[in-house]
This record gives C-alpha cells, structure tokens and sequence, in this order.
C-alpha cells in the first residue's frame, strides 16, 4: 500500500516487463514516490489520476505493448499521457511513446502520444550495447546503449534533446520526454530530475496535452 505525502510527487513506473527496479531506485534516490503500475486502477481511480508523473522502461517494446494491450492499460495509459502527465519513456518505453515504428515486430502498436519515428535496434544487437557520455540538453548523462532505437523523424513541436553518433537519441514534446539509452543502468539521474521538474513546473511547449 502506497501511502500519499504532502509534496512528495507520485510517479507511476510501469511495471509490466523489463527495468523497472532501477527506475524505482533513481526515483526513490531523489526523494519522490515511485509507484508500480500494473492495473489500470493503479493509473486511474474515482478521483482521477493517481500519480503525478510516469515512467515507461526499457526492456522489450513488442512485449511491453502485448501486455499492455492483455492488462488493458493500452488506453488509460494513452489518455493520461495525451491530457498532459508527465512522462518518461526510456528506450523500449520510448518506442511504447513513439507515434511511428520502423522495424516492429509482427502485429506491434504503440501509444503515438509522440509525434516521432523510431527505427527499432538501430543500433545493433545485445553484443554491440555500449556505455556512453551523452550532451543532452538536460546537461552531461552518462547513458547505457542496449538494443537502441534511433529516432528518425521529429515532428513539429518536438525539441530535440540529444544526439548520439549522429543519431537522434532523446526529445521532448510538452509533457513528454523520450530517450533512446538507459540513464538508470549507470546510476545518471539528470532525465529523472528534468521528469520531476516538469511536475512541479509543466512545460509551455506545446505537448500532446495541447494539441488536444
Ligand atoms: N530493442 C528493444 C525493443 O524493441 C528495446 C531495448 C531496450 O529497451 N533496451 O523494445
């Protein structure tokens, strides 16, 4: 049972399949709530949304999207994101986000709350995952390559946020953030204080939330 406390933001991290501990270990390190999401009861109540905030992990796009669609968050997780909670989607998360796939696997969606294609391990297999020092927009994340999509189209209204090899690896729109690497593997908490800054203080950039 996850109790409230006054100021402390709630995130909801996906918790489905794939990296969810260290999710819940960056958030908890910066002094937020975080909160496994695998219901649609856990995102939505009575009152309206429960968190204040989402993580999306890595681990596997196509089998994060399945379960989804099993557990029936497909749409609640659609429309929160889509009326403006801040979000975090991190590689396999980010391709759950992305409104485009190149190279899905057979019968794949996604949410398409960002209006971005991304083209699925891009950046090779598990044998060429790397660790690497990303520029971001956000300062310097000290970033994990794993089977990386890259992105390869960024809408209108889609900030690019860094760039890796040449390579679209991490944008914003709005509400929501998207990034190719995982920060969490390294322990680089910078993407999860720039999520808990767009809590406290939402983003004027136009988002899913105001297209609506
Ligand atoms: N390639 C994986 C996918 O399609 C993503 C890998 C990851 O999240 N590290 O979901």
């Amino acid at each position: 049972m996850v109790t409230a406390q006054p100021g402390v933001p709630r995130i909801g991290v996906l918790a489905l399949q794939g990296g969810v501990r260290e999710h819940i270990d960056a958030l908890a390190a910066l002094q937020a709530l975080p909160v496994p999401i695998r219901r649609p009861a856990d995102l939505v109540g009575p009152d309206g949304v429960r968190v204040d905030g989402l993580v999306l992990p890595g681990g596997e796009s196509s089998v994060l999207d399945r379960l989804a669609r099993i557990f029936e968050l497909t749409n609640p997780l659609r429309e929160v994101i889509a009326q403006g909670l801040p979000t975090l989607g991190t590689c396999a998360g980010l391709i759950l986000l992305a409104r485009e796939i190149e190279n899905p696997a057979p019968g794949q969606t996604s949410l398409g709350v960002l209006d971005v294609t991304v083209d699925r391990n891009a950046f090779g297999s598990q044998v060429h995952s790397e660790v690497a020092d990303v520029d971001t927009v956000w300062g310097p994340v000290r970033a994990a390559f794993i089977r990386a999509p890259r992105i390869v189209r960024v809408g209108e209204g889609v900030r690019e946020a860094a760039r890796h090899r040449g390579q679209v690896v991490a944008v914003e729109q709005g509400n929501v953030i998207g990034i190719a690497f995982h920060p969490e593997l390294t322990g680089d908490t910078t993407v999860h204080r720039r999520l808990l800054q767009l809590v406290s203080a939402p983003s004027c950039d136009e988002g899913p939330a105001a297209r609506q």
